[in-house]
């Protein structure tokens, strides 16, 4: 009753799931209070452990009422280190080798401490004087020397190295195919599963999209796909993955490391004006609520990065750490929930958007957005199969009205989840047009959507004598 109250919360949120979430009571209450996706991050997930909790995501969304999307996150070509016995304490300046094939000669004797690494190329991929970070670039080294075995570093800022750390080399071009055999029978668990969203980390050009396009039509799944930007490739090429892609995520975490900090509002907004010119969702990722991990306030900054994400009309705002291990889960829905509301209601989030869709459908609904704008309407209700009528209408971001989107397909009412200022809506068609209108704005009034008077357009098809044609439509609730 809250939400529709005081309207809908146009800004959408993803949480990731973990073992501070995934309890079926904290379950219901992240969903309950507002969650619309749940990530799950393969990097930290087993096959059995993914099938769990996609059963304990589908089964809080029946006992709360609310359908919520699930999104795989794969880890693509991701560098990590390999195990150690235990965690080394590593000394600054002191040389330490990162190695690609187990060590014959080169050890005797030399006190050199060394962890593998499952990139075989890496030898190859890197220059002496590059750099190298481990564990989210807290760890840095400098390359001093290399042969085909390993390359031998200066440790330039310590840290404790432990099992399986992310590697990242800023401006290096990896070699690792856009999907490694662990993506692939993950894709598998994912079609198993019917998750609705694959998230790919490091797509690096279109055709790593391509690529798991294909995989995932051998599987038979619909998800939609999410291209995360993490490095500077992507960075160039962001306008092709953005058209090749089914929504983006700006992943500021790896972002962060891989390009110097102070490009990451530049990267952030291009990133977001770039969706929005092709009509993509995007979402904004990664230390957004950080410090709620252990408070149950967010900082001040935390809520200004929010809110920067609600003023650049972003689709989604996403929680990592928050949500897995954190102390505070249903704390950092409510915040987001709490930022998104007010600022959504201020003057000055820009609403002007300039799509490149030039499609005849693509104009029609440009009309219908600005006849809703003018009229001050209490909603845009669309019908749609597939999504790509609620889609059209979310780029172009109407002012005030929320976006009511009647689908005939599960998938598809939980892949609109994702988009900013759709409320989705699982419903028959029936074979009238015109009855399904009613019945849709029917729905609206009993559930409080919409109330007597309001003015709502429709987009719709329209039987006109026995031909089936696109419509706009004003109506008043009656
Ligand atoms: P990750 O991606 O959490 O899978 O690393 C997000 C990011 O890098 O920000
Ligand atoms: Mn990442």
């Amino acid at each position: 009753m809250k939400s529709k109250q005081t309207g809908c919360r146009r800004t959408k949120i993803v949480f990731t799931i973990g073992p501070a979430t995934q309890g079926p009571d904290m379950l219901d209450a992240v969903i309950r209070a507002g969650a619309d996706v749940c990530r799950i991050n393969m990097a930290h997930a087993t096959h059995d452990w993914t099938r769990q909790v996609c059963n304990a995501v589908r089964e809080a969304s029946e006992r709360t009422g609310r359908d919520i999307a699930i999104m795989m996150d794969v880890k693509g070509p991701e560098i990590r280190t390999g195990d150690v016995a235990t965690p080394m304490e590593l000394k600054p300046g002191e040389v330490f080798d990162f190695t690609v094939k187990p060590r014959s000669d080169g050890a005797h004797g030399e006190e050199v401490r060394s962890v593998d690494v499952n990139y075989r190329n890496l030898v190859n991929d890197i220059r002496v004087g590059d750099t190298v970070l481990v564990d989210n670039g807290l760890i840095r080294f400098e390359v001093l020397e290399k042969n085909d075995a390993r390359i031998r570093c200066r440790v330039q800022i310590p840290g404790k190295l432990g099992s399986r750390r992310h590697i990242n080399l800023p401006g290096v071009r990896v070699n690792l195919p856009a999907l490694t055999e662990k993506d692939m029978g993950d894709l598998q668990v994912a079609a198993e599963c019917a998750v609705d969203f694959i998230a790919l980390s490091f797509v690096r050009e279109p055709a790593d999209i391509e690529k798991l396009r294909s995989v995932l039509d051998d599987l038979r799944s619909s998800a939609h796909i999410i291209a995360k930007i993490e490095d500077q490739q992507a960075i160039s090429n962001l306008e092709g993955i953005v058209k090749a892609c089914d929504g983006l995520m700006v992943a500021r975490g790896d972002l962060g490391i891989e390009c110097p900090f102070e490009d990451l509002p530049i990267i952030q907004r291009r990133a977001v004006r770039t969706c929005l010119t092709y009509g993509k969702p995007v979402i904004i990722a990664t230390h957004m609520l950080e410090s709620m991990i252990t408070s149950p306030l967010p900082t001040r900054a935390e809520v200004s990065d929010v809110s920067n994400a609600v003023y650049e009309q972003a689709d989604c705002v996403m929680l990592s750490g928050e949500t897995t291990v954190g102390k505070y889960p249903v704390e950092c829905i409510e915040a987001f929930d709490r930022i998104a509301r007010r600022i959504e209601r201020d003057k000055d989030v820009a609403h002007h958007v300039q799509t490149v869709l030039g499609s005849d459908q693509a104009k029609m609904l440009r009309s219908a957005v600005s006849m809703a704008n003018e009229l001050d309407a209490a909603g845009i209700v669309v019908f749609t199969r597939r999504g790509y009528v609620a889609q059209g209408v979310a780029a172009l971001r109407p002012k005030e009205a929320p976006i009511y989107a009647f689908t005939n397909s599960r998938l598809t009412f939980r892949q609109m989840r994702l988009l900013r200022g759709v409320e989705p809506f699982l419903m028959n068609f029936g074979a009238e047009p015109e009855l399904t209108v009613q019945k849709a704005i029917g729905l609206l009034y009993q559930q409080g959507y919409v109330k007597i008077g309001d003015k709502v357009v429709v987009v719709s098809d329209i039987l006109a004598s026995d031909r089936l044609i696109n419509s706009i439509q004003l109506r008043n609730v009656d």
